[in-house]
C-alpha cells in the first residue's frame, strides 16, 4: 500500500468552552461541509479542528482501504512521506500542527518559551510544561479577527496610565514616571516597561480585584451616560475610548476580577482582517479574543500564561521571559509574500523551521489547476469551492468541497479539476526547509 501518498483526512474537534456555538462556528461549518453525515449540535462550543498527528487529535484516515487508521500510525509506518530533510530534521515527526479556531470568548493572555527556556521549564517543573519544545505560533484570520499582540508604543501606554487611575494604581507612581522620563532610551524603556508589568502583575489580589471593581464602574456609568446622551441629542456622548471601554467591560464580563482585564493598556489591540495575519514568535504575550482563524504551530504544549484563565499562572517565568520591545499594532501584522512561480499562492512563511502556511485562490477562470509538490508533507484544508482531485498517488480520485482536509505527502501533485464557478480557496501547511 506504500503507494498510496495522497489521502483524505477526518480530523478531531476540540469542544472547549470559549469556542463559538454551533453553526455560528466556522469550525463546525467546515465539518458539516467536509462531511454532511456529521452532525453539528446546537448549544455545543465546537472551538478547534486540528489537522495533524499530534496525539490528543490524530487525524483519522478517510479510506479504509488503508490498513492504518490514523495520520500518525501511517507516517510511523510510512516516515519517508514526510520528505527526506523534514524526516531527518524533525526525528520522523510531522513539524507542525494545523488548525481551524473559532473563538467566542477570550483565551488566556500568554508566552511560549524559546526552544532553551523550553527545556529548562520542562525539566523543572514538568506538571505545568510538558515538553521541551519551543512553539512559535502563526493566526490567519479567516473572518474578522482580535487579539492582543506585543506591548503598545510607550506613548500608548503612558496615554492610558494618565487617564485611566485604576491602571496606574497597580503601576505606582514611581514606575509610572520612571517610564515617562525613559522615552527615547530604548534599552531604558524595555527595562522599565518590564518594571511597571511586573509591578502590576505581582499586586495582591485584593488591590487589583478593587481597583477593577472601580474602574468597571466608572467605565459602565460613562458608557450609559454615552448611550442615553444619543439617544436624547444624537451627540456623542463621554468617549470611553481613553480607557479601551468597550474591550474592557466585555473582558471583565467574561473573566471578572482577573488581572489579565488590566493587560488591554500594556499590549496592542490586533483587529485582523481576513487573510491578514499574526506571528507569536518567542517570548510575546499574546491572546486571542473573538474570530475565525487558520493556525498553524509547531508540536508543542508549553505555554506561559498571564491572565484572562482560570488555568495555572507563573508569574515570576512569565516576567522574566517576556519581548519588552513596544511596537504599533501595525507593525504586529505579519506580511505574506506572493510566490514567485504561482500568482494563486501567498506564502506566510515565519522566521522557524518548523511551518510555512500557504493560501491558494483559484479565480473563477481558471478551471484546472495544479497543486505544485514541495519537498515536505502537506495538509490542505479546502475554505470554498468544488473541485475533482487527481493524484497518481491517491487510490482514487477525490471530491473536494469546503471542510474537505487533504494529506499530500512530500514531492506528490494534486490535479484539480474544479467545478464551482466561484474559483476556490484553499490553506495548506507544510514545512519548507
Ligand atoms: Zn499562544
Amino acid at each position: 500500500m506504500e503507494e498510496v501518498r495522497v489521502f483524505p483526512l477526518t480530523c478531531a474537534v476540540q469542544n472547549y468552552a470559549w469556542g463559538k456555538i454551533g453553526l455560528d462556528s466556522e469550525v463546525a461549518k467546515l465539518v458539516v461541509g467536509g462531511d454532511p453525515l456529521a452532525v453539528v449540535e446546537e448549544g455545543k462550543p465546537y472551538a478547534e479542528l486540528w489537522m495533524g498527528a499530534h496525539p490528543k487529535g490524530d487525524a483519522q484516515i478517510k479510506d479504509n482501504r488503508i490498513a492504518q487508521t490514523t495520520l500518525g500510525q501511517w507516517i510511523a509506518h510510512f516516515p519517508a512521506c514526510l520528505g527526506s530533510k523534514v524526516k531527518d530534521t524533525f526525528q520522523g515527526q510531522l513539524p507542525f500542527l494545523f488548525k481551524v479556531l473559532s473563538v467566542n470568548t477570550a483565551l488566556s493572555i500568554q508566552a511560549h518559551p524559546n526552544r532553551e527556556l523550553a527545556a529548562r521549564l520542562h525539566a523543572q517543573f514538568p506538571e505545568h510544561y510538558p515538553d521541551n519544545n519551543h512553539k512559535p505560533e502563526m493566526a490567519i484570520a479567516l473572518t474578522c479577527f482580535q487579539g492582543l499582540c506585543g506591548f503598545r508604543p510607550v506613548e500608548e501606554i503612558l496615554g492610558f496610565l494618565k487617564s485611566v487611575p485604576e491602571f496606574r494604581a497597580l503601576v505606582g507612581n514611581e514606575a509610572a514616571d520612571e517610564l515617562q522620563s525613559s522615552r527615547g532610551d530604548a534599552v531604558q524603556t524595555g527595562q522599565v516597561l518590564k518594571k511597571c508589568f511586573t509591578r502590576m502583575m505581582n499586586c495582591e489580589k485584593k488591590v487589583f480585584v478593587d481597583q477593577l471593581n472601580m474602574l468597571v464602574k466608572r467605565v459602565t456609568e460613562e458608557e450609559i451616560f454615552k448611550t442615553n446622551s444619543e439617544k436624547d441629542t444624537g451627540a456623542a456622548g463621554k468617549d470611553t475610548s481613553s480607557s479601551n471601554g468597550d474591550l474592557l467591560l466585555r473582558l471583565h464580563s467574561q473573566y471578572p476580577g482577573d488581572i489579565g482585564c488590566f493587560s488591554i493598556y500594556f499590549l496592542n489591540h490586533m483587529v485582523l482582517d481576513p487573510g491578514q495575519a499574526m506571528f507569536l514568535g518567542a517570548n510575546e504575550p499574546h491572546a486571542y479574543l473573538y474570530g475565525d482563524c487558520i493556525e498553524c504551530m509547531a508540536c508543542s504544549d508549553n505555554t506561559v500564561r498571564a491572565g484572562l484563565t482560570p488555568k495555572y499562572i507563573d508569574v515570576n517565568t512569565l516576567c522574566e521571559m517576556l519581548n519588552y520591545s513596544p511596537a504599533p499594532s501595525s507593525s504586529k501584522i505579519f506580511p505574506s509574500v506572493q510566490d514567485a512561480s504561482d500568482p494563486c499562492v501567498s506564502l506566510y512563511d515565519p522566521p522557524v523551521p518548523d511551518f510555512t502556511v500557504m493560501r491558494i485562490q483559484v479565480p473563477a477562470s481558471v478551471k484546472q489547476y495544479t497543486v505544485a509538490p514541495v519537498d515536505s508533507a502537506s495538509i490542505i484544508l479546502v475554505i470554498e469551492g468544488d473541485a475533482m482531485a487527481t493524484s497518481a498517488a491517491a487510490l482514487s480520485d477525490v471530491t473536494l468541497r469546503r471542510g474537505t482536509v487533504l494529506f499530500v505527502s512530500a514531492n506528490e501533485s494534486v490535479s484539480l479539476h474544479i467545478t464551482s464557478p466561484s474559483g476556490m480557496t484553499m490553506f495548506r501547511a507544510c514545512c519548507l526547509l
